[in-house]
């Protein structure tokens, strides 16, 4: 069993497998000039799988595959049948942003993914291309279909609420709930990657944006799927969900049961603090008691809470977000 130095139960691992992505979106890329690391730098699906199996047999029992955009890498569904057939795997999920999940949505289900995130900020094409730098929502929608066509289940669409950029459409996107069994998160903008546009005006935090969707009618609590970072409520007559992601105005850092590994290899024990344990040389050198020992490492390091003001360094691509 996996503790951390204050208690807490590390079960959940998210894996970013590229930092490329497909999309442009404006608040994670900014002054990024779309530099991607060298293929060589990245760690091949072997390498994961190696940390990933040992992860496993720490106690970790949740894995989520992210990016960048995780289905821009060659290989993927083999690499969630891969990962679906580890000894002491309990969940494993794919966070997306859809455009290419129309086409792969089945043989993901197919090679043992249970369920899936996707990325949408708004249901309007122009403003899509706008803010995503791609004119890709159709893809999404399709995406979104397809998920649910295919049992992919729960099926959850992340929105992250930017004021003066799609706050206008927090109720068109909570509607959503009422026509198709997915659960529409709301996420508040978090100051994430230097150079990345943080704009303390365009945050908007989840107190308003719950005021906001009261006027849909009642918000009756329900309980959240596998315990996660999102408070959800459920609008009447509604066949999915609504979720708020409270990641700044009301941080859950005292359950937080996760880890993260970024394309590079790095071990990341919290999204807000910049401390990163290097598994690369040692998933291409040692064995795996060493990895062992860089997961306590991490388990170590792992702050209590995250730091107030601290804009972390690495871009959310980066990490894995
Ligand atoms: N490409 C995949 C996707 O779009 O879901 C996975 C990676 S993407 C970085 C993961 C999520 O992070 C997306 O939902 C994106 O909107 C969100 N994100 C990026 N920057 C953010 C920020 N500063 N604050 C909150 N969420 C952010």
């Amino acid at each position: 069993m996996l503790r951390d130095s204050f208690g807490r139960h590390i079960t959940y691992l998210r894996v970013s497998v590229t930092d490329r992505c497909n999309l442009r979106c404006f608040y994670c890329s900014a002054k990024d000039t779309f530099s991607w690391l060298p293929p060589e730098e990245i760690l091949s699906y072997e390498e994961f799988l190696k940390i990933i199996r040992v992860a496993l047999d720490l106690g970790v029992e949740k894995i989520r595959l992210t990016g960048g955009e995780p289905l821009v890498r060659k290989g993927l569904v083999a690499f969630v049948s891969e990962v679906a057939r580890l000894p002491g795997l309990r969940d494993l999920s794919l966070t997306t942003n859809g455009v290419l999940l129309a086409e792969t949505a089945a043989e993901l289900k197919k090679a043992g993914l249970k369920r899936v995130n996707i990325s949408l900020d708004t249901l309007r094409p122009e403003r899509y291309a706008t803010l995503c730098g791609k004119p890709y929502l159709h893809r999404v929608l399709q995406g979104i279909e397809a998920a649910l066509k295919a049992g992919l289940s729960p099926v959850k669409i992340n929105t992250v609420v930017l004021k003066g950029y799609n706050d206008d459409e927090i109720e068109a996107l909570a509607l959503l709930s009422l026509e198709m069994p997915v659960e529409v998160r709301f996420i508040e903008f978090m100051p994430v990657g230097e150079g990345a546009p943080w704009e303390d005006k365009a945050f908007l935090p989840a107190a308003e944006i719950k005021r906001r969707l009261e006027a849909l009618g009642e918000l009756k609590p329900v309980s959240s799927y596998g315990g996660g970072p999102a408070k959800t409520y459920v609008l009447p007559k509604a066949r999915g969900k609504i979720g708020l992601i409270t990641a700044m105005s009301e941080h859950f850092c005292h359950r937080c049961n996760r880890l993260r590994i970024t394309p590079e290899g790095k071990l990341r024990p919290c999204l807000f603090s910049d401390q990163e344990i290097d598994l690369k040389p040692i998933v291409r050198q040692a064995g795996e008691e060493e990895l062992k020992r860089a997961f306590s490492q991490a388990l170590a390091i792992k702050p209590s809470s995250r730091l107030v003001n601290h804009q972390p360094k690495r871009l959310m691509r980066r990490i894995g977000g």
